[in-house]
């Protein structure tokens, strides 16, 4: 038996067999074909069906939104074009590779010699070519960004994780995640919590513990690895009485959130997948209070299209009911990359082009977006909030946006209501300009996370900063104290969506503070529940 100490990032015990994963294997593939005709029929026939798609969703958009529905024509004539065919084709057949290889590599030959340029028109074709090429490759079957996880439930160990790669795993084949990279607050982690799956980071791995049966603490940050029968027997006895605590806080599922002494606060949920909702409902939380829209961007090969989100959120909405729902506009940039965005290299990401900055400056994006949680408005009890704002000016800019929206939905006769908006609070600007930042929307919500990172000039992914990234910082909670009041001077209410609302050790500091809501992953809804359940404020 070997002994690993880690950092947990969400508690819990597993116990099973290890799946070590590399990266690498699970990218489009260059095969050399030898039957170049046959591959080269292959690409015909996926050319035609993403021709019929594009049609298709032509018909669906055209009385909604001509210049959306355009688009989709324009993407077809491209695609059916002679010069995109031949070069697609000639690759094939003068390199001998495989039809997703192909329209790859034309893809980032194109990208690469364009990137550069700033013109309107040339970015739209680049970004069209994607488009397309993430069509062509899906439906060749080149790019799976599943990892297999086969059919035994499996701990899986691996040097990182993107966001994506977790989120579209089976949450019922995983039974822990294992990784080198990544921190307590770390998108991956957060995902992996949202998904309830135990998860320790900072841990070196090696590809000989494929196979091997592994125990997973965490509670402690501890994977022992080919464990004793002894410690084995001990871990199976703690991992029912886990289960039986969970059990118990169970029995809090339908109860109210309000103090002992009957003050009522908002307990809401984070998630970032449309497959979280059912645990939102299942924990009883009064609502989402922080939707990550931007999960919706990543783990594809194009922009998702007005009408997908729309979908989505209509359905997130209906399923909701009376419950509120916050979407959190896309939050893409730092560590939230896809190809097809093409999101030029930064030296410093996380202080680049991201949040609300990175939609601002592609508003066809961001306006496809706020079209699709208007129109689905209609549908339920939404509300939407504004990542990583730092200034009125954008603020401005955004209630432009809006009020451009609004007025073409109305022209189109397009149902829709006026929903709440907020604003996350997640630098250290926004804090000292709250009071006015309150006064434009409806909430305030304080992203500890990021704020922590902007505050203390640490970067919240980087494990060498472990133990010194730090959200209990006194800097940390005299900001949230201070924004509570900012907000309340304009009778605005305020809460905390950043992990550090789940810590039950500070419910009651953060009550006394006066915060009106917090929202957490559904796992701690309970937790959560049961600590401010048992909070008295004398009456305050
Ligand atoms: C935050 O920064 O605290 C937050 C809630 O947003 P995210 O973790 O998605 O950056
Ligand atoms: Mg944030």
């Amino acid at each position: 038996m070997e002994i690993f100490k880690g950092t947990a990032t969400f508690s819990g015990i597993a116990i099973g067999k290890i799946l070590y994963y590399s990266r690498g294997e699970y990218q489009i593939r260059q095969s050399l074909v030898s039957n170049i005709k046959k591959e080269i029929e292959e690409f015909r026939r996926a050319r035609s069906q993403a021709a019929r798609a594009l049609l298709e969703l032509y018909e669906k958009n055209r009385l909604l939104n001509v210049q959306e529905a355009n688009a989709f024509l324009e993407q077809k004539n491209l695609l059916e074009s002679e010069t995109f065919q031949k070069a697609i084709e000639s690759c094939i057949s003068s390199e001998k590779v495989n039809a997703a290889y192909a329209v790859m590599t034309n893809r980032d030959e194109i990208t690469e010699t364009f990137r550069s340029l700033e013109e309107p028109a040339v970015r739209k074709r680049i970004a069209d070519i994607q488009e397309i090429s993430g069509r062509l490759i899906q439906i060749l079957g080149g790019a799976s960004l599943h990892i297999n996880l086969g059919e035994e439930p499996m701990i899986l160990v691996t040097e990182s994780l993107s966001p994506t790669e977790i989120m579209e795993m089976d949450k019922e084949k995983l039974l822990a995640v294992v990784m080198h990279h990544g921190s307590t607050v770390s998108h991956t982690s957060i995902v992996a919590k949202t998904m309830e799956i135990p998860t320790l980071v900072d841990i070196v791995a090696e590809d000989a513990w494929d196979g091997l049966t592994a125990i997973v603490d965490g509670y402690t940050g501890t994977l022992y690895l080919d464990p004793d029968g002894e410690i084995q027997k001990e871990y199976e006895i703690r991992l029912e009485a886990d289960k039986r605590e969970k059990e118990e806080l169970l029995k809090l599922k339908n109860e109210k959130d309000v103090t002992a002494d009957g003050k009522e606060v908002g307990l809401y949920a984070n998630i970032g997948n449309m497959s979280d909702l059912n645990n939102v409902l299942y924990y009883g939380a009064a609502g989402i209070g922080l939707l990550r829209s931007e999960f919706q961007y990543l783990g594809r090969e194009s922009y998702p299209r007005e009408n997908e989100l729309f979908l989505a959120y209509k359905k997130i909405a209906e399923t909701m009911g009376d419950h509120p729902t916050v979407i959190r506009t896309a939050d893409l940039g730092a560590d939230k990359q896809a190809s097809y965005l093409d999101i030029p290299e930064e030296t410093n990401p996380i202080m680049g082009n991201r949040g609300i900055r990175f939609c601002l400056d592609r508003k066809e994006m961001f306006k496809a977006q706020l079209r699709a949680i208007y129109r689905a408005s209609a549908y339920g009890n939404l509300a939407m909030m504004y990542p990583m704002v730092s200034s009125e000016k954008e603020m401005e800019e955004i209630e432009k946006l809006i009020r451009e929206v609004k007025e073409s939905l109305q022209e189109q006769g397009v149902p829709f209501r006026n929903i709440r908006t907020g604003i996350m609070i997640e630098t250290p600007a926004a804090v000292m300009i709250s009071r006015e930042l309150a006064r434009r929307v409806d909430f305030l919500s304080i992203g500890t996370n990021d704020l922590t990172q902007y505050t203390l000039a640490m970067d919240r992914q980087n494990p060498l900063l472990k133990g010194k990234y730090d959200d209990h910082h006194p800097a940390i909670l005299r900001m949230i104290r201070m924004v509570v009041e900012s907000a309340h001077q304009e009778d605005r209410e305020v809460g905390i969506c950043g992990e550090i609302a789940a810590d039950t050790a500070l419910t009651e500091t953060f009550l006394r503070m006066g915060v009106d809501f917090l929202s957490v992953v559904p796992a701690c809804i309970l937790p959560v529940r049961k600590a401010l359940r048992e909070t008295d404020l004398g009456g305050r």
